[in-house]
């Protein structure tokens, strides 16, 4: 059972797959990477539907005498947090469509002897099954944060989706020691550019470092960064440059210029901090592209309404603008860009946050959760929260009677119980 490219005899050993399908073997765990990538947007969809939808019904703080309290969600830290939720949920769906759509065209190859896409899709799974996990992970506790005091309530239905999701930063692959496998990946893709081999797929940038290397921010004002093109070719860039400085910290701890690189034991040992930030920020440029590539077929199949379209453009460059300020550091120390640009790419940044405001519920009602699927009392459709808030609590064993159940047990004998006589 199960059994098709290797085997377990009855008395207990392990026999391998056949040399021809030694690489067959890799096919569950590509399987499985996918479809925890795919997931990974699904769970954090339900964390932003249920956030994004308390926010838009939670008031707070009048911003005058006289006026009415503000939805919370007009508050620009939130939508920040909110808003790039969705985002963030969008281009984690988007490339768990890709994944499986990519997993697919490998088992046709596989069924043909073709395995040449093997080593990228084992790089792209290992590196996108960590950040899109840690994204959500992350993205869960930064929704429910969003919810005040009522995201802590177990009927908000957050405290469950994190604690029952959480592990999937460990399983499968740790996440830092999936990067990990990412980074050997485009390391020897880096190595193999430099000795003029063609470089394909996701890192086909490194085969062209020179050119990557001399480029540099085109951004003349914060309007130029209302194409998401140019968030791309910051992240591209900042992945290029990582990876550069990841082959020199390991080059230079390798035993000098000229040796072969180390990819284990104390000199990758020493380099590991330099080579996950380089796997992550490949992987990042990965998301942007694909969110980018998703919308362009869609426009191009008709499949979607112009506005659609427009709004998830929208989404689509605020999501990349989202990377760009959080890896500026990186883009300021290569000198791709001034702060000037830095200064610009924020202000469009926070422009397109507040174009996105009015769209945020109908972004995450488009996701279609059912009620029953979030289980929230902060997430229903119908925005009726504190009336699902009480009823859920009057639904509670704990409230069955007014003294609660432990009372009449354990409670009510200590309370009541006779003071004992003074000696
Ligand atoms: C809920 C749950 C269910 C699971 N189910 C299964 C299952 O069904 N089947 C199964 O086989 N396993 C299962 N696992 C195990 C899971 O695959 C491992 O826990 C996971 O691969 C991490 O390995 P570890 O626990 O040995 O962590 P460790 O390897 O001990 O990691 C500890 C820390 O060291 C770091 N680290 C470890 N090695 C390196 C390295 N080489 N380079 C850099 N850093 C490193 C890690 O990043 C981590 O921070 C499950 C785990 C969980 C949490």
């Amino acid at each position: 059972m199960m059994s098709r490219f290797s085997k377990v005899t009855p008395e207990g050993s392990y026999v391998p797959p056949p040399p021809a399908n030694a690489k067959a073997s890799y096919a569950t765990m590509l399987f499985v990477r996918a479809d925890i990538v795919r997931n990974s947007g699904g769970v954090l969809s339900k964390a932003a539907t249920i956030a994004v939808r308390y926010a838009a019904v939670r008031r707070q703080t009048a911003p005058g005498p006289g006026q009415r309290e503000l939805q919370v969600l007009d508050y620009q830290n939130v939508a920040n947090t909110l808003i790039g939720l969705v985002g963030s949920a969008y281009a984690c769906w988007f490339m768990g469509l890709e994944m499986q759509a990519r997993y697919q065209r490998f088992e046709a190859d596989r069924d043909k002897g073709v395995f040449s896409d093997l080593p990228e899709l084992h790089a792209l799974s290992s590196g996108l099954k960590a950040t899109c996990t840690g994204t959500t992970a992350d993205g869960i506790e930064a929704a429910r944060r969003c919810c005040g005091g009522h995201g802590y309530s177990a009927l908000s239905g957050l405290p469950r989706l994190f604690a029952s999701y959480v592990q999937n930063v460990t399983w499968e692959g740790d996440n830092n020691v999936l990067y990990l496998q990412t980074a050997r990946y485009l390391l020897k893709a880096l190595a193999a550019g430099q000795s003029g081999k063609p470089v394909g797929g996701s890192a086909a940038y490194l085969g062209q470092l020179q050119q990557e290397l001399r480029s540099s921010c085109s951004a003349r004002g914060a309007d130029c960064w209302g194409n998401p093109a140019l968030a791309l070719a910051a992240l591209r860039h900042r992945a290029a440059r990582l990876a550069v400085s990841g082959a020199a910290t390991l080059q230079a701890a390798s035993s000098g210029a000229r040796a072969p690189l180390k990819f284990e034991g104390p000199a990758w040992n020493s380099s590991t901090v330099s080579q996950i930030a380089m796997a992550k920020a490949h992987t990042e440029m990965v998301l942007l592209q694909t969110f980018m590539d998703t919308l362009q077929q869609a426009r191009d199949a008709g499949s979607l309404s112009p506005p659609v379209l427009a709004v998830l453009g929208r989404l689509c460059c605020l999501f990349g603008l989202g990377l760009v300020e959080a890896g500026s550091g990186d883009l300021l120390e290569a000198g791709w860009m001034t702060g000037e640009q830095a200064a610009a790419a924020r202000t469009q940044h926070r422009a397109l946050l507040a174009a996105l405001r009015p769209e945020a519920v109908g972004l995450v009602d488009a996701f279609g959760w059912e009620d029953y699927a979030l289980n929230s009392a902060l997430g229903r459709q119908d925005g009726d929260v504190y009336k699902a808030l009480l009823d859920m609590a009057t639904v509670s064993p704990l409230n069955r009677t007014q003294q609660g159940p432990a009372w009449e047990s354990v409670l009510k004998p200590v309370l009541h119980r006779k003071p004992l006589p003074k000696l």
